[in-house]
């Protein structure tokens, strides 16, 4: 409920996140294998670690969060026991759900000439191994979020593997007014407030984070005009 629009990205994650842990045995009557990588894409700011989270929370999983650069840092052979241990933690917190922010990072095309590649093609190649051995992990779902899936090397973007890609699009006019909704339900409005007008003044590619954005810069206004007079007043008797 804290995300607004996405109803697409919503429903994906929901079925093969969700669903396998709700109902374990239509899936195994169906024969139904879930898919245990899955790959959200999209423009910076759309809300993936946010899809990501709440997925994790509805589906009752240990979120374990790593971005790929904070795997890339590492001395010579750490990146590689990094990601081993990611998965060993995953297994032993299962059911649980890892999640590579900035997947791009460590999972970018192998064979490159440039600085670090060497180290980028290992990394990929350990992840390899651990997706390919993930029928025994159990309960352990995948996730990598990129705002450039065409850097994502192939072999990783393969069924079996991240299998699945779900697209975080920027906001349509329902899902802007949807994230107004949701970044103003705590606030109070003013009466002359047009949400329309919002929502129509945002059509340029504004995402959830700018929006998100643009409500707190409004809340700051607020109460930069209001602090004065809280001063000299109770806090009742404030006027916002
Ligand atoms: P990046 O690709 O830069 O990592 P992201 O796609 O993972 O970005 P988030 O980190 O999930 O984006 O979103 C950043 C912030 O923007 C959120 O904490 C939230 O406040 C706001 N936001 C983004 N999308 C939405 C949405 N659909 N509904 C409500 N808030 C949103």
């Amino acid at each position: 409920d804290d995300i607004g629009g996405l109803d697409e990205a919503k429903q994906r994650l929901r079925e093969v996140v969700e669903w396998p842990q709700k109902c374990p045995d239509l899936f195994d009557q169906l024969d139904i294998d879930p898919p245990t990588g899955i790959l959200l894409h999209g423009p910076p700011g759309t809300g993936k670690t946010m899809l990501a989270k709440a997925a994790a929370y509805e589906s009752d999983r240990n979120f374990i969060s790593i971005s790929g650069p904070e795997i890339f840092d590492k001395h010579f052979g750490e990146s590689e026991r990094l990601v081993r241990d990611l998965f060993d933690a995953a297994r032993e917190a299962a059911p649980s759900m890892i999640f590579f922010d900035e997947f791009d990072s460590i999972a970018g095309r192998r064979g490159g000439y440039s600085a670090g590649s060497e180290l980028k093609d290992s990394i990929v190649n350990q992840l390899l191994s651990e997706l390919d051995g993930m029928n025994e992990l159990g309960d352990v779902v995948v996730l990598g979020a990129t705002n450039r899936v065409d850097m994502i090397d192939p072999a990783v973007r393969r069924p079996g593997r991240f299998g699945l890609e779900i697209e975080v699009p920027l906001p349509d006019p329902t899902g802007r007014r949807e994230i107004f909704d949701v970044h103003l339900q705590n606030r109070s409005i003013a009466d002359d407030v047009d949400l329309a007008w919002l929502v129509s003044m945002t059509d340029e590619g504004y995402t959830g984070a700018d929006i998100a954005s643009i409500c707190q810069q409004a809340a700051m206004e607020a109460l930069r005009s209001t602090v004065d007079a809280y001063d000299s007043a109770t806090p009742q008797d404030t006027p916002l």
